[in-house]
């Protein structure tokens, strides 16, 4: 069978995921089955639908239809963002906009048979290979600047969207700055209400942050699994004093995070309260900068002479890499991208604490 063909045929029977309503990739399960469903097919040698290279799509898109989107949004749209055959990136962040996104001012204009739209974006990861993106646009200047935003959907593949590539540290432009000129958004391509796109914007990092954190991983696999690999076979080469016992700890961080992470899914999945979301996405960037140094000490400081810094225009999403420079300097991006660090200390004081403001 051919994987798109498989893979339709897998949201057909429900087995996409498998909380969803039937007919949306789901058979109304408890989110808990999708791990025997995936760990079944993955036994099974089946093909998957490549979830780094459509993170947005899984971990944004598809929850802000879910969150607002209408039936026909639904039924149209949550299939093809699943299965790949649409790649979506998030036009969110502007030069002046960025922890503080209420100040967005992207303008979208109303015009007969939908909206007209130029700003500038910036940071827009993969948006070189994006067909469309969930877009956050002022429709309002009255009022408080939250309550003029809509979310819209808009069509990346037309020529009033302008895409130029921002060089990381790395040597890769994973993403991009976005200039729009007059962008066509047609009627029926808003998520949720006009000027009511604050709402849906908040869901989608919501349910960002716990894409980033809660994501459960196997035991000793991801950037902790590269680090045991390289310590199993190299820490003859560099037995510093105490270097040993740094592995182990990180080892029991790591795996004390993805045992936390495992709960926490669980009662998100149970409807409890996804703000908690936010300590894992700090502690997820926490773990890979710690574990991302130790495998940079480890292959010693001549790595970052040999290292190969080419520009590129990556397909998918990689925070790791064969060479520990690459994961290492990616890493630093970790306590900045879907929240910074700062600020998910800010919503964990707000709604998990309930501390008072200052
Ligand atoms: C690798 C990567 C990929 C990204 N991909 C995307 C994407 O696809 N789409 C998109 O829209 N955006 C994307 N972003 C942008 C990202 O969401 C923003 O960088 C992030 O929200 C921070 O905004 P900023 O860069 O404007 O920094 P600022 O908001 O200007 O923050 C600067 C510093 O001030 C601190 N700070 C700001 N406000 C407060 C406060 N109230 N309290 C305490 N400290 C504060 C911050 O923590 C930070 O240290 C990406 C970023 C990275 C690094």
């Amino acid at each position: 069978m051919r994987r798109l063909e498989f893979l339709n045929a897998r949201f057909n029977a429900g087995l996409a995921m498998v909380e969803k309503p039937e007919g949306l990739g789901g058979l109304s399960l408890s989110a808990d089955a999708q791990k025997r469903v995936e760990s079944r097919f993955d036994r099974a040698g089946a093909p998957d639908n490549d979830p780094l290279s459509i993170n947005i799509n899984i971990g944004q898109a598809i929850p802000a239809l879910m969150f607002a989107g209408t039936d026909e949004q639904k039924r149209d749209l949550i299939r093809p963002l699943w299965t790949g055959e649409l790649v979506c990136c998030q036009l969110f962040s502007e030069p002046d906009a960025g922890s503080d996104l209420a100040s967005v001012r992207t303008r979208a204009i109303k015009v007969q048979d939908g909206w007209r739209v130029s700003g500038h974006k910036i940071w827009t990861s993969l948006a070189h290979k994006a067909d469309l993106a969930i877009l956050l646009a002022r429709t309002s200047t009255e009022g408080r600047a939250h309550d003029g935003l809509t979310y819209f959907l808009i069509d990346m593949r037309q020529p009033g969207v302008q895409i130029e590539p921002l060089r990381q540290i790395t040597g890769q432009a994973e993403f991009n700055e976005v200039f729009l000129s007059d962008a066509f958004v047609p009627e029926g391509y808003a998520i949720g209400e006009v000027n009511g796109g604050w709402a849906v914007a908040m869901a989608t990092l919501e349910s960002e942050r716990a894409f980033y954190g809660v994501r459960q991983l196997p035991r000793e696999s991801g950037m902790i699994g590269e680090l045991c690999r390289e310590w199993r076979t190299q820490r003859h080469l560099h037995a510093a004093d105490g270097f040993d016992d740094r592995v182990c700890r990180a080892w029991i961080d790591a795996e004390v995070f993805r045992i936390a992470n495992i709960r926490l899914s669980e009662r998100m999945a149970a409807g409890e309260n996804a703000s908690e979301a936010s300590g894992s996405k700090i502690r997820f960037a926490q773990l890979n900068q710690e574990i991302a140094w130790l495998r940079l000490e480890l292959a010693g400081a001549e790595v970052g002479r040999t290292a190969d810094y080419a520009f590129s225009r990556p397909e998918r999403t990689e925070f790791l890499s064969a060479e520990p420079i690459f994961s290492y300097l990616r890493s630093r991006a970790n306590s900045i991208e879907g929240g910074t660090t700062e600020i998910m200390k800010n919503v964990i004081a707000d709604r998990v604490l309930n501390l008072p403001r200052r």
